[in-house]
Protein backbone atom coordinates (compact mmCIF):
# COMPACT_ATOMS: atom_id res chain seq x y z
CA UNK A 1 0.00 0.00 0.00
CA UNK A 2 1.12 3.84 -0.69
CA UNK A 3 1.07 6.09 1.59
CA UNK A 4 1.18 9.52 1.21
CA UNK A 5 1.69 12.44 4.06
CA UNK A 6 -0.31 15.29 4.78
CA UNK A 7 -0.74 17.68 7.66
CA UNK A 8 -2.98 17.42 10.63
CA UNK A 9 -5.18 20.47 10.53
CA UNK A 10 -6.30 20.23 14.59
CA UNK A 11 -2.38 18.81 15.68
CA UNK A 12 0.02 20.23 13.04
CA UNK A 13 1.39 16.98 12.87
CA UNK A 14 2.21 15.54 9.58
CA UNK A 15 0.55 12.02 9.14
CA UNK A 16 0.17 10.09 6.85
CA UNK A 17 -3.06 8.41 5.19
CA UNK A 18 -3.39 5.81 2.38
CA UNK A 19 -3.72 6.61 -0.99
CA UNK A 20 -5.48 3.27 -2.11
CA UNK A 21 -8.90 4.64 -2.38
CA UNK A 22 -7.83 5.69 -6.22
CA UNK A 23 -7.39 1.91 -6.07
CA UNK A 24 -10.19 -0.06 -8.04
CA UNK A 25 -12.88 -0.56 -5.80
CA UNK A 26 -14.06 -3.93 -6.34
CA UNK A 27 -12.26 -7.17 -4.51
CA UNK A 28 -12.87 -10.84 -3.52
CA UNK A 29 -14.00 -9.85 0.28
CA UNK A 30 -17.06 -8.11 -1.26
CA UNK A 31 -20.13 -9.99 -0.06
CA UNK A 32 -22.76 -11.26 -2.24
CA UNK A 33 -26.75 -10.43 -2.76
CA UNK A 34 -27.16 -13.99 -1.11
CA UNK A 35 -28.63 -13.91 2.57
CA UNK A 36 -25.98 -15.68 4.96
CA UNK A 37 -28.27 -18.07 6.27
CA UNK A 38 -25.86 -19.75 9.22
CA UNK A 39 -24.12 -16.21 10.17
CA UNK A 40 -27.77 -14.87 10.66
CA UNK A 41 -29.03 -17.70 12.45
CA UNK A 42 -26.29 -17.73 14.72
CA UNK A 43 -25.62 -14.08 15.27
CA UNK A 44 -29.45 -13.71 16.05
CA UNK A 45 -30.31 -16.99 17.58
CA UNK A 46 -27.22 -16.32 19.69
CA UNK A 47 -29.15 -14.00 22.02
CA UNK A 48 -32.74 -15.69 21.31
CA UNK A 49 -31.28 -19.07 23.14
CA UNK A 50 -28.83 -17.24 25.30
CA UNK A 51 -31.31 -15.24 27.70
CA UNK A 52 -34.15 -17.90 28.28
CA UNK A 53 -31.24 -19.77 29.19
CA UNK A 54 -29.58 -17.59 31.10
CA UNK A 55 -32.98 -17.13 33.17
CA UNK A 56 -33.17 -20.56 33.94
CA UNK A 57 -29.82 -21.26 34.99
CA UNK A 58 -30.11 -18.47 37.72
CA UNK A 59 -33.81 -19.77 38.51
CA UNK A 60 -32.33 -23.31 39.02
CA UNK A 61 -28.95 -22.50 40.71
CA UNK A 62 -28.52 -18.95 41.10
CA UNK A 63 -25.67 -16.66 39.89
CA UNK A 64 -22.01 -17.37 41.75
CA UNK A 65 -18.75 -15.63 41.69
CA UNK A 66 -17.52 -18.22 39.92
CA UNK A 67 -19.80 -17.85 36.93
CA UNK A 68 -19.34 -14.14 36.64
CA UNK A 69 -15.03 -14.52 36.90
CA UNK A 70 -15.61 -17.26 34.17
CA UNK A 71 -17.38 -15.07 32.04
CA UNK A 72 -14.92 -12.28 32.78
CA UNK A 73 -11.80 -14.32 32.45
CA UNK A 74 -12.77 -15.95 28.93
CA UNK A 75 -14.11 -12.96 27.96
CA UNK A 76 -10.29 -11.38 28.78
CA UNK A 77 -9.00 -13.64 26.96
CA UNK A 78 -10.91 -13.95 23.78
CA UNK A 79 -10.37 -10.09 23.31
CA UNK A 80 -6.85 -10.16 24.25
CA UNK A 81 -6.29 -12.60 21.60
CA UNK A 82 -8.31 -10.94 18.78
CA UNK A 83 -6.45 -7.06 19.12
CA UNK A 84 -3.43 -8.44 20.03
CA UNK A 85 -3.15 -11.62 17.80
CA UNK A 86 -5.72 -11.56 15.28
CA UNK A 87 -5.44 -7.35 14.59
CA UNK A 88 -1.96 -6.28 15.43
CA UNK A 89 0.00 -10.21 14.52
CA UNK A 90 -1.88 -11.88 12.01
CA UNK A 91 -3.59 -8.81 9.88
CA UNK A 92 -0.86 -6.30 10.54
CA UNK A 93 2.39 -7.97 11.49
CA UNK A 94 3.34 -5.17 13.79
CA UNK A 95 5.60 -7.70 15.65
CA UNK A 96 6.84 -10.87 15.68
CA UNK A 97 6.20 -13.39 17.99
CA UNK A 98 6.94 -17.30 18.49
CA UNK A 99 5.05 -20.21 17.87
CA UNK A 100 3.36 -20.79 21.27
CA UNK A 101 1.77 -17.41 21.24
CA UNK A 102 0.17 -17.56 18.08
CA UNK A 103 -1.35 -21.05 19.12
CA UNK A 104 -2.77 -19.11 21.93
CA UNK A 105 -4.13 -16.46 19.64
CA UNK A 106 -5.60 -18.97 17.39
CA UNK A 107 -7.05 -20.92 20.42
CA UNK A 108 -8.59 -18.19 21.97
CA UNK A 109 -9.51 -16.03 19.16
CA UNK A 110 -11.24 -18.45 17.41
CA UNK A 111 -13.25 -18.91 20.53
CA UNK A 112 -14.69 -15.50 20.04
CA UNK A 113 -16.64 -17.05 16.67
CA UNK A 114 -15.11 -14.05 14.81
CA UNK A 115 -14.24 -16.18 11.85
CA UNK A 116 -10.62 -17.98 11.20
CA UNK A 117 -7.94 -16.01 11.42
CA UNK A 118 -7.07 -16.13 7.71
CA UNK A 119 -10.77 -14.60 6.83
CA UNK A 120 -10.78 -11.75 9.49
CA UNK A 121 -6.97 -10.57 8.51
CA UNK A 122 -7.76 -10.82 4.64
CA UNK A 123 -11.38 -8.95 5.53
CA UNK A 124 -9.18 -6.53 7.74
CA UNK A 125 -6.16 -6.03 5.20
CA UNK A 126 -9.20 -5.04 2.68
CA UNK A 127 -11.10 -2.84 5.39
CA UNK A 128 -8.05 -0.81 5.37
CA UNK A 129 -6.93 -0.57 2.19
CA UNK A 130 -10.15 0.30 0.27
CA UNK A 131 -11.44 2.32 3.80
CA UNK A 132 -14.52 3.87 3.31
CA UNK A 133 -15.54 3.07 -0.12
CA UNK A 134 -17.80 0.03 -1.48
CA UNK A 135 -14.29 -2.45 -1.23
CA UNK A 136 -13.96 -2.05 2.49
CA UNK A 137 -16.03 -5.05 3.63
CA UNK A 138 -17.71 -3.28 6.77
CA UNK A 139 -17.79 0.57 5.21
CA UNK A 140 -19.38 2.91 8.09
CA UNK A 141 -20.74 4.39 4.57
CA UNK A 142 -23.37 2.12 4.04
CA UNK A 143 -24.50 2.49 7.50
CA UNK A 144 -23.84 1.66 11.28
CA UNK A 145 -25.80 -1.39 11.18
CA UNK A 146 -24.29 -2.60 7.95
CA UNK A 147 -20.78 -1.48 9.75
CA UNK A 148 -21.42 -3.01 13.10
CA UNK A 149 -23.07 -6.37 11.88
CA UNK A 150 -25.31 -6.07 8.89
CA UNK A 151 -21.80 -6.70 6.38
CA UNK A 152 -21.76 -10.43 8.21
CA UNK A 153 -25.82 -11.39 7.19
CA UNK A 154 -24.33 -11.29 3.39
CA UNK A 155 -22.90 -14.07 1.99
CA UNK A 156 -19.02 -13.54 1.13
CA UNK A 157 -17.72 -15.47 -2.64
CA UNK A 158 -18.10 -19.10 -2.23
CA UNK A 159 -13.93 -19.68 -2.98
CA UNK A 160 -11.81 -16.61 -1.96
CA UNK A 161 -8.18 -16.49 -3.15
CA UNK A 162 -7.17 -14.60 0.05
CA UNK A 163 -4.64 -13.06 -2.69
CA UNK A 164 -4.06 -9.78 0.19
CA UNK A 165 -3.11 -12.95 2.92
CA UNK A 166 -0.39 -15.18 0.95
CA UNK A 167 1.61 -14.50 4.25
CA UNK A 168 -0.85 -16.28 5.95
CA UNK A 169 -1.51 -18.93 3.75
CA UNK A 170 2.17 -20.27 4.33
CA UNK A 171 1.34 -20.32 8.11
CA UNK A 172 0.71 -23.80 8.63
CA UNK A 173 -0.94 -22.92 11.88
CA UNK A 174 -2.79 -20.70 10.49
CA UNK A 175 -4.19 -22.78 8.16
CA UNK A 176 -5.07 -25.36 10.18
CA UNK A 177 -7.33 -23.40 12.28
CA UNK A 178 -8.94 -22.49 8.73
CA UNK A 179 -9.74 -25.75 7.93
CA UNK A 180 -10.93 -26.76 11.28
CA UNK A 181 -12.65 -24.06 12.71
CA UNK A 182 -16.17 -25.30 13.40
CA UNK A 183 -13.72 -28.12 15.72
CA UNK A 184 -11.96 -24.78 17.68
CA UNK A 185 -15.63 -23.35 17.73
CA UNK A 186 -16.88 -26.37 19.41
CA UNK A 187 -13.78 -27.66 21.97
CA UNK A 188 -12.43 -23.27 22.95
CA UNK A 189 -16.46 -22.35 22.96
CA UNK A 190 -18.87 -24.83 23.59
CA UNK A 191 -16.67 -27.71 25.37
CA UNK A 192 -13.84 -25.88 27.45
CA UNK A 193 -16.36 -23.18 29.51
CA UNK A 194 -18.44 -26.43 30.01
CA UNK A 195 -15.60 -28.96 31.20
CA UNK A 196 -14.90 -25.54 33.65
CA UNK A 197 -17.62 -25.84 34.90
CA UNK A 198 -17.74 -29.11 35.47
CA UNK A 199 -14.56 -29.18 37.73
CA UNK A 200 -16.81 -26.99 40.18
CA UNK A 201 -20.46 -28.82 39.56
CA UNK A 202 -22.00 -26.04 37.17
CA UNK A 203 -21.52 -27.54 33.97
CA UNK A 204 -24.77 -25.57 32.64
CA UNK A 205 -23.52 -22.16 34.40
CA UNK A 206 -20.15 -23.12 32.47
CA UNK A 207 -21.45 -23.45 28.98
CA UNK A 208 -24.46 -20.05 29.55
CA UNK A 209 -21.92 -18.02 31.52
CA UNK A 210 -18.17 -18.70 29.60
CA UNK A 211 -19.70 -19.67 26.66
CA UNK A 212 -22.74 -18.22 25.26
CA UNK A 213 -23.19 -15.09 26.97
CA UNK A 214 -19.93 -14.40 27.26
CA UNK A 215 -19.80 -14.54 23.11
CA UNK A 216 -22.79 -12.64 22.72
CA UNK A 217 -20.98 -9.74 25.19
CA UNK A 218 -18.15 -10.01 23.12
CA UNK A 219 -19.22 -9.78 19.97
CA UNK A 220 -21.47 -6.49 20.14
CA UNK A 221 -18.53 -5.03 22.30
CA UNK A 222 -16.24 -5.75 19.74
CA UNK A 223 -18.07 -4.77 16.49
CA UNK A 224 -17.89 -1.29 17.51
CA UNK A 225 -14.92 -0.78 16.30
CA UNK A 226 -16.18 -0.65 13.39
CA UNK A 227 -19.44 0.88 13.90
CA UNK A 228 -18.64 3.39 16.49
CA UNK A 229 -15.10 4.00 16.53
CA UNK A 230 -15.83 5.22 12.84
CA UNK A 231 -19.16 7.35 14.22
CA UNK A 232 -18.21 8.58 17.25
CA UNK A 233 -14.99 10.15 18.84
CA UNK A 234 -12.48 12.59 17.30
CA UNK A 235 -10.66 12.43 14.08
CA UNK A 236 -7.34 13.36 15.63
CA UNK A 237 -5.11 11.96 12.61
CA UNK A 238 -7.06 12.56 9.48
CA UNK A 239 -10.18 14.59 8.77
CA UNK A 240 -10.42 12.84 5.29
CA UNK A 241 -11.68 9.28 6.16
CA UNK A 242 -13.84 8.34 8.94
CA UNK A 243 -11.94 6.60 11.96
CA UNK A 244 -12.06 8.02 14.96
CA UNK A 245 -10.33 8.07 18.80
CA UNK A 246 -12.98 7.02 20.96
CA UNK A 247 -11.84 5.83 24.73
CA UNK A 248 -14.79 4.16 25.52
CA UNK A 249 -14.70 1.72 22.76
CA UNK A 250 -11.16 1.11 23.56
CA UNK A 251 -12.34 0.08 27.37
CA UNK A 252 -14.31 -2.53 25.87
CA UNK A 253 -12.19 -3.13 23.81
CA UNK A 254 -8.73 -4.39 24.86
CA UNK A 255 -7.23 -1.20 23.80
CA UNK A 256 -8.75 -1.12 20.20
CA UNK A 257 -10.13 2.48 20.75
CA UNK A 258 -7.22 5.47 19.13
CA UNK A 259 -8.92 3.94 15.87
CA UNK A 260 -7.97 7.39 13.89
CA UNK A 261 -3.95 6.88 15.33
CA UNK A 262 -4.36 3.10 14.07
CA UNK A 263 -5.96 3.86 10.76
CA UNK A 264 -2.82 6.86 10.03
CA UNK A 265 -0.18 4.07 11.11
CA UNK A 266 -1.91 0.65 11.05
CA UNK A 267 2.01 -0.80 11.21
CA UNK A 268 2.79 0.40 14.53
CA UNK A 269 2.24 -2.53 17.36
CA UNK A 270 0.29 0.98 19.75
CA UNK A 271 -3.31 1.59 19.02
CA UNK A 272 -3.56 3.51 22.65
CA UNK A 273 -0.22 5.83 21.41
CA UNK A 274 0.28 7.66 24.49
CA UNK A 275 2.10 5.57 27.55
CA UNK A 276 -1.37 6.64 29.58
CA UNK A 277 -3.88 5.09 27.17
CA UNK A 278 -5.54 2.29 28.14
CA UNK A 279 -4.84 -0.43 25.83
CA UNK A 280 -3.86 -3.84 27.22
CA UNK A 281 -3.22 -5.33 23.58
CA UNK A 282 0.52 -2.92 23.96
CA UNK A 283 0.71 -4.09 27.38
CA UNK A 284 0.67 -7.68 26.35
CA UNK A 285 3.09 -7.25 23.60
CA UNK A 286 5.48 -5.57 25.39
CA UNK A 287 5.07 -8.06 28.21
CA UNK A 288 5.71 -10.97 25.78
CA UNK A 289 8.60 -9.13 24.52
CA UNK A 290 10.39 -8.64 28.01
CA UNK A 291 9.27 -12.79 28.48
CA UNK A 292 11.76 -13.08 25.10
CA UNK A 293 8.48 -14.21 23.25
CA UNK A 294 7.63 -11.70 21.03
CA UNK A 295 9.97 -9.23 18.96
CA UNK A 296 10.60 -6.49 16.29
CA UNK A 297 8.07 -4.64 17.91
CA UNK A 298 7.16 -2.28 15.29
CA UNK A 299 6.68 1.95 16.06
CA UNK A 300 6.14 4.07 12.98
CA UNK A 301 8.69 6.77 12.66
CA UNK A 302 6.30 9.54 11.80
CA UNK A 303 3.81 8.66 14.91
CA UNK A 304 3.75 10.13 17.86
CA UNK A 305 5.15 8.71 21.14
ZN1 LIG B 1 -11.45 0.87 10.89
ZN1 LIG C 1 -6.30 -2.59 11.58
Amino acid sequence: MEWAPFLCESTGMLMETPTAQTEPQINESQTTDRFNWPGAIFLIGLPILTIPLAIWSVQLHGFTLFDGLLMFALWGLGGISITAGYHRYFAHKTYQCSPIVRAFYLAFGGMTVQNSALIWASDHRFHHQFQDTDGDPYSINRGFFWAHMGWMLRANPEARPFSNALDLQKDRAVMWQHRNYALVILVMNFLLPTLIGALVGRPLEGLVWGGLARMFIFHQSTFLVNSAAHTFGRKTFSAKNTARDNELVALLTFGEGHHSFHHAFPTDHRIGYRWFHYDPGKWLIRSLKALGLASDLKLHPKAPA
